[in-house]
């Protein structure tokens, strides 16, 4: 990732189709489309590919995971879990809807500890919401147990994960309902853009018709169209999906140069006897978006981070102080900030996140290190990235 950096000829070819026609909306104006309906082909492109009944492309992928919760009617008051590592979006959309975010531990897989997930259940507890971070999953075999135990939602967030495969199924598949985002740094970018992924008929009907103000796009004539709910305006507009629908078609191409240049770099620092690397839970195949390893402690995994970013190795995160992707950054979050009032359930069901103790989520987050792995990188250029990274790494454990 990101996709942008191999944009082409077959990016432009779809772009133009569009502008050719002049229809930048993905509904109606049939008799203008000259035949042309991108956001529908890349909805029968990415349900194909990801081996489901249903895709939903919108906006973006926090609308996307807000139209997901929704689209099971989550709303004020029911308990989302989710992890301590992931994007502000998971905890933005589950308020967007007035639903209550409950973080929980992430373990040596850099996801949801199912065990923590266990414990963090109560009765106002609706869904769970894993994020498969960095290219790779959370445990989805012990956490689908669970859900169907409590009778709750899997939903799966494979914003940074997408190709990857669990148990034998593409990330986003394997749960009740999965997410993709599309934007600008994604393995498959539209520049912004988003998609729910699912088998059940009623919520895709629920995702069609929310994303477009409840529409139930029942007819030819949209303004004859019914509205069984309130919904939102998150549609993708033809040309975002134009460039998506070119990007798709492209993902395998993706993966094995992600794969490639991730083995690589993997194979060199293996050498490496104090690093280990994040966890794959069994029957998980990673999409290989990043390569995250662990430092013995968090003082030596700091000083390879910013090292690293010194000696010009760039592309490398320290998630542990990142204020879009742990916890400990989000005081917007953890003060409740927000431009008019929360929701009451919200206000009462939040937990004090100023007090909150995720001991083990720092002990895994503190000693890690991800580097992104690029799709522009040659075979060359990924070996020299790698034998620098090793000497700097084994300079600093001496
Ligand atoms: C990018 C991302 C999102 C949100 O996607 P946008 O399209 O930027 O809104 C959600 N979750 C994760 C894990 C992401 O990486």
């Amino acid at each position: 990732m990101p996709g942008f950096e191999l944009f082409s000829d077959k990016e432009r070819k779809e772009v133009n189709d569009v502008l050719d026609s002049g229809v930048l909306m993905r509904y109606g104006f049939d008799a203008m489309r000259k035949g042309h309906w991108k956001a529908l082909a890349l909805e029968k492109a990415l349900a194909e590919r990801m081996e489901v009944n249903y895709a939903q492309v919108v906006s973006s992928g926090t609308a996307a995971l807000t139209i997901a919760l929704a689209s099971a009617g989550i709303g004020a008051g029911d308990e989302v879990i989710m992890p301590t590592f992931t994007f502000v979006a998971s905890f933005e959309s589950i308020l967007a809807l007035g639903a209550v975010p409950i973080l929980v531990n992430v373990d040596d897989t850099l996801t949801l500890d199912p065990k923590a997930v266990e414990q963090a259940i109560t009765k106002s507890t609706k869904a769970v919401m894993p994020v498969h971070m960095c290219g790779s999953m959370a445990d989805l075999r012990a956490l689908k147990s669970i859900c169907q135990d409590h009778r709750l939602l899997l939903l799966e967030d494979a914003c940074q994960a997408i190709g990857g495969t669990f148990e034998g199924k593409p990330l986003g598949s394997y749960g009740d309902l999965g997410c993709f985002s599309f934007d600008y740094v994604k393995t498959i970018t539209c520049g912004e853009g988003g998609a729910i992924i699912t088998n059940n008929e009623k919520y895709y009907s629920n995702a069609d018709h929310y994303s477009d103000h409840g529409h139930d796009h029942i007819g030819k004539d949209r303004g004859a169209e019914g509205h069984p709910f309130l919904g939102y305006n998150f549609r993708i507009s033809e040309l975002h999906a134009a460039v998506g629908l070119a990007q798709i078609q492209r993902l395998d191409e993706f993966l094995a140069i992600q794969k490639r240049n991730y083995l690589i770099l993997r194979e060199t620092l293996e050498s490496i006897p104090e690093i280990s690397f994040r966890r794959v839970p069994r029957g998980g195949e990673e999409s290989y978006a990043f390569l995250s390893f662990f430092l013995p402690n968090v003082k030596m995994a700091k000083k390879v981070h910013t090292a690293l970013g010194e000696e010009g190795v760039d592309g490398c995160f320290y998630w542990f102080d990142n204020n879009w992707h742990y916890y400990r950054e989000w005081e917007h979050l953890i003060h409740k900030k927000s431009l008019g009032k929360l929701p009451k359930e919200v206000h009462e069901q939040l937990p004090d996140y100023s007090k909150s103790n995720f001991a083990q989520s720092d002990e895994w987050i503190g000693r890690n290190v991800s580097c992104l792995i690029k799709l522009g990188w040659t075979e060359s250029e990924v070996q020299d990235k790698a034998k620098k990274m090793a000497k700097i790494i084994r300079d600093l454990l001496k």
